[in-house]
């Protein structure tokens, strides 16, 4: 009612979009800016990176980077929530960056309807302040690690099977990499055809969005000491610490910063 009356259109129509969050106690203009300044690369944008782009986008972020091949199936919609029903059989990027779009039009959408590479990786990474793992399986995300670490850009690493999930932060030669605590694959966590309960994935996706506007802006402190490892059946949240191999195969060398 007031707000219609106040119109916000007549006001700064940025400052408005944002008016909620600036209200954080120590969220500025200057966050929203670098937030604005800033690329995401998405590897993956399914139930997990999905929803963290979606959060990205009504953050403010300037621009998304979108990673993820083939077309939407029926069985992805209890999770997926950047597509829609009637983009079954089309391709996930082109609705994700449709959906993106008509949520923020502020925000800059680049697609990437393939899979992942070293060499598509490190291309995407060039102006990217922060990746976001959100593959299904390791081998792609040691891909991901490998090329962050490479190229000196934040990861935020997250994961889920079943009821179960666990987020980090990697910031290269400062804390640990994915290699650095998983230097091998979990063989229970299965590469395809894992349960997944939407809202399971959509927590997760929230919180790697939440890490990733941190590393972004430098508002609050993202996890990269430590691993928050989750079981939402018995809604135990744990925060586990976490530390570098100084002998993993892909940080372990010496800093060359
Ligand atoms: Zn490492």
């Amino acid at each position: 009612m007031s707000e219609g009356a106040l119109s916000p259109n007549k006001m700064v129509p940025e400052l408005e979009r944002y008016r909620r969050q600036l209200m954080l106690e120590g969220f500025t203009p200057e966050h929203q800016k670098r937030l604005k300044a800033s690329s995401v690369l998405v590897a993956g944008v399914g139930g997990v990176g999905g929803t963290a782009a979606l959060y990205l986008a009504v953050a403010g972020v300037g621009k998304l980077v979108l990673v993820h091949s083939g077309q939407l199936t029926l069985s992805n919609m209890n999770r997926q929530i950047l597509m829609r029903d009637s983009g079954i059989g089309q391709s996930r990027v082109q609705q994700a960056k449709k959906t993106i779009e008509e949520i923020n039009p502020a925000v800059a959408v680049e697609i990437h309807d393939e899979r992942f590479t070293p060499a598509l990786a490190d291309a995407l990474l060039n102006g990217s302040g922060v990746a976001i793992s959100a593959r299904p399986n390791f081998g792609e995300r040691r891909v991901l690690n490998e090329s962050c670490v490479r190229k000196g850009v934040p990861m935020v690493e997250g994961a889920m099977n079943g009821m179960e999930g666990y987020l980090f932060t990697v910031v290269p030669f400062k804390g640990p990499c994915l290699n650095c605590l998983y230097p091998e694959d979990n063989p229970e966590w299965q590469e395809l055809g894992f349960p997944v309960m939407g809202a399971v994935s959509g927590t997760l996706g929230c919180l790697m969005a939440m890490e990733t506007i941190k590393v972004l802006t430098g508002f609050g402190r993202p996890m990269t000491s430590h691993m928050l490892a989750f079981d939402m059946l018995s809604m135990d949240f744990k925060k586990l610490k976490i530390a570098r191999d100084k002998g993993c195969a892909v940080c372990g060398q010496p800093d060359k910063a």
